[in-house]
């Protein structure tokens, strides 16, 4: 690796100079001089070429150094690879390139026993977050670790890349671990903020939307760490008092993210997010509830709330839903066919608490016609006749001022006033209690 290689020499110092500024052609002249030069590194981190390139983005020179002896998983002081540099600093093409080169995705670092995955967390890079877990998926280190326990690896605190993407306040990354089945509850055992989860790691940061997305993703709020804190106390004690809203307890349960849709053998990246959008959309309503009490952070403003008017024209152009009579049909039932939208297939299909006996079975059915639901779909706009009386329907529902079902949350189905809904809603119950 070098390390005893001390670089003062001028041509040394011209390399890692041209490196740095990604001069691929006096990098190509001095190494054509003495390419022993290749394996040469800083004084002090013991930076190589190549970790000088990663880290600089500078994926021309990266690619030369690869393409001559240099190893992808060579080392600095910290037991850092180029890869981790790559991933901190964000040079989404270096990752990759890297990565295409053989790097090892599950190297640990001397400084904190972190990952390139806890960096680029971290660092809340999830253009590298993503690259990485998709070379986790498919590289050896699914076969040989896991590919679950890839996501949650833990560093030398304990703590998994989706604590540190939650206290750096990154909702991005959030995302993108949770999707990929990191454990909303991890724990950090007895290290650093000892029995903490990502959401208390959350509450310190004082991101609301970091906290929105445990939430939806079933994070407890009541769980405590080693000193007996709930994430509520932690928010409240850093002053964010909007989180600490969201934590309390007391506040009303927010939606989370259904565990029979797992069950679900397709579900399609399109009708996935509209699933989840719908979910998000739901629980900021329930939200404002919440949040009016506190004044000194206010919430986040929902882009549902300017744009309602519009999606209100747009409904009307196009098939409304058979449930609410209030939105679109955006999701389509397959095989059946049968239509409904968003709000209504997350009600289905989160109506149930998941009961850790019976949830595994809950398949949802199909609200019309009660078969099993095998796949979910965006459903395609159609203009037909039969849009005419349900508009009427609709408009019916309005003038009795019921503006919005945006908002839906379970138990409120049957208290809109109308009798259609209370008997659509026994309706949407049935299924569900017959499939326990
Ligand atoms: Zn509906
Ligand atoms: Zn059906």
């Amino acid at each position: 690796m070098g390390q005893g290689l001390s670089c003062r020499s001028s041509d040394e110092l011209g390399l890692f100079s041209a490196v740095q500024l990604g001069d691929l052609e006096t990098v190509k002249e001095v190494m054509g001089k003495k390419s022993a030069l290749v394996h040469c590194s800083t004084v002090y981190d013991r930076n190589s070429a190549l970790h000088i390139a990663a880290d600089n983005g500078q994926i021309e020179v990266l690619s030369f150094l690869l393409e001559g002896s240099v190893k992808p998983d060579v080392l600095n002081r910290h037991k850092q690879t180029p890869l981790m540099l790559a991933a901190m600093r964000g040079n989404i093409s270096c990752v990759t390139k890297l990565i295409e080169a053989g790097a090892n995705i599950l190297m640990f670092d001397s400084r904190s026993g972190r990952t390139c995955l806890h960096y680029a967390a971290y660092y809340g890079h999830s253009g590298c977050l993503q690259a990485i877990l998709s070379a986790a998926s498919t590289s050896p280190v699914a076969a040989s670790w896991g590919y679950s326990r890839f996501v949650s690896i833990r560093d030398r605190k304990g703590a998994t890349p989706l604590h540190l993407a939650a206290r750096q306040r990154y909702p991005e990354c959030v995302h993108i671990l949770l999707d990929n089945g990191a454990l909303v509850s991890a724990s950090t055992g007895g290290y650093g903020f000892a029995g903490s989860n990502p959401l208390h790691f959350a509450a310190r940061g004082g991101s609301l939307d970091c906290i929105r997305e445990l939430l939806a993703w079933g994070a407890d709020r009541v769980q405590r760490d080693a000193s007996g804190r709930m994430p509520y106390t932690i928010a409240l004690r850093h002053h964010h008092e909007a989180c600490a809203a969201l934590l309390n307890p007391s506040s009303p349960e927010p939606l989370v993210w259904p565990s029979s849709l797992k069950f679900i053998g397709e579900l399609n990246q399109e009708a996935k997010s509209l699933l989840e959008h719908a979910l998000m959309e739901a629980n900021r309503e329930k939200e404002k509830m919440i949040l009016k009490g506190t004044v000194l952070s206010p919430p986040s403003p929902s882009p549902s709330d300017s744009g309602f008017d519009d999606n209100m024209s747009e409904v009307s152009d196009s098939e409304l839903c058979c449930i609410c009579f209030d939105q679109a049909c955006t999701i389509e039932v397959q095989e059946c066919g049968h239509r409904m939208c968003a709000h209504c297939t997350l009600a289905l299909c989160c109506h149930n608490k998941p009961n850790p006996t019976t949830a595994c079975h809950a398949v949802p059915l199909c609200p019309f016609c009660r078969s099993s639901i095998v796949k979910l779909v965006v459903a395609k706009v159609v203009k037909t006749e039969n849009d005419i009386p349900r508009k009427s329907w609709r408009s019916l529902n309005l003038s009795e001022g019921s503006s919005s079902f945006k908002g839906l949350s379970f138990g409120r189905m049957g208290g809109r006033g109308s009798g259609m809904i209370i008997s659509e809603n026994e309706w949407l119950d049935k299924p569900l209690t017959l499939a326990t």
